[in-house]
């Protein structure tokens, strides 16, 4: 099996899962945004092997190849602003590139797809039938079309191409192994607290969000892989709360004494984002598990772990 994007905070607890399933885990990544720490435990392992490649070029893998898992891209608005163009290639040739290999290798093939290719969504919760609301030309455009151009050539390979596809559309997940200053809402507030400086949030802090914890997300994944749907599939956490509500639950349960604060809001960021998950719980028996304090808890202990140092260096 292959996962792209494998030293990402997503990849790596895919190939933890796959590994401990006992597959042949080949984990592809360019480390752009990835970090080897995320996986260096796999390394002494037999039945694991790392490609430090860019898969927005052409990808050889020799030999037999039964699934591909295509993870590998910027995910966070502060990476796919800073690299806007590999953001737009790993989706569309990287994920052609992909694609071509899963049809030669005659491999079932997973992409993640994302809530954004809802946009700033006018319905709520957001079922696979909703179409979205993406403006093509904001700052965010290049990744929300990145990624409906990915479901577009999938659904096109599957249908011209006969290749067995899966496409994921994953809602904000959270968990250990998120990069600190990825400017993602959880990490940047849980590094706050754990600094003792001031949770920034934005806008009105009205806006919502729904937060699934990663084992969830990872068990939602497996499923999908194994039961025969090509069309795209939510997951997500439908437990939806705003913004300010889940700084102030970190600072409850990290015991900080930091305060909240306001700021403006970026262009185009969404007002509501919940899934909606009946066809997830219909088709694969799948609900997330994991409490949102449970998950938070988690996480902080994951964040509290890593030395002081680490916690200054990743979040300036
Ligand atoms: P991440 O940034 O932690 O991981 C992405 C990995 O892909 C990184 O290791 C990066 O180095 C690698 N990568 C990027 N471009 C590459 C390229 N051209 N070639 C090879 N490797 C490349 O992000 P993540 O949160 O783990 O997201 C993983 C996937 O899940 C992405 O496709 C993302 O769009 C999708 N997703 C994530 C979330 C979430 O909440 N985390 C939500 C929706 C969708």
């Amino acid at each position: 099996m292959l996962i792209t994007g494998a030293a990402g905070f997503l990849g790596s607890h895919l190939c933890d899962r796959f590994i401990r399933e006992g597959h042949q885990v080949i984990g592809m990544d360019n480390l752009i945004t990835g970090s080897l720490r995320n996986i260096e435990h796999l390394f002494q392992l037999p039945n694991f092997e790392f490609y430090q490649h860019d898969v927005s070029k052409f990808v050889h893998i020799p030999g037999h190849l039964d699934y591909i898992l295509h993870f590998a891209s910027p995910a966070s608005p502060v990476d796919y602003l800073r690299i806007p163009i590999q953001t737009l290639k790993v989706g569309s040739l990287g994920t052609h590139n992909l694609l071509g290999l899963a049809k030669s290798k005659k491999a079932r093939i997973l992409v993640a797809s994302t809530s954004e290719v809802y946009g700033d969504p006018l319905v709520s919760p957001q079922a696979e039938n909703y179409w979205g609301n993406v403006n093509p030309v904001g700052p965010r455009g290049v990744y929300d079309e990145a990624k409906r151009f990915q479901e577009a050539m999938t659904m096109a390979y599957h249908n011209f191409h006969g290749v067995d596809t899966r496409i994921v559309r994953i809602f904000n997940t959270f968990g250990p192994r998120m990069r600190l200053n990825d400017g993602r809402a959880l990490p940047t507030f849980i590094a706050q607290a754990l600094r003792g400086e001031d949770l920034s949030v934005f806008g009105d802090g009205q806006q919502t969000r729904s937060f699934c914890y990663v084992d969830d997300l990872v068990e939602g994944i497996f499923r999908l892989l194994h039961v025969d749907y090509a069309k795209p599939v939510n997951l997500g956490n439908p437990d939806e709360i705003t913004i300010t509500d889940i700084a102030r639950q970190i600072i409850e349960l990290t015991e900080s004494s930091s305060n909240v604060v306001f700021g403006d809001l970026p262009v185009d960021d969404p007002q509501r984002r919940q899934p909606d998950i009946a066809l997830a719980k219909s088709l694969l028996d799948w609900a997330p598990n994991v409490s949102r304090v449970e998950g938070l808890l988690q996480t902080i202990a994951y964040y509290r772990a890593m030395d002081k140092i680490d916690l200054q260096e990743t979040t300036q």
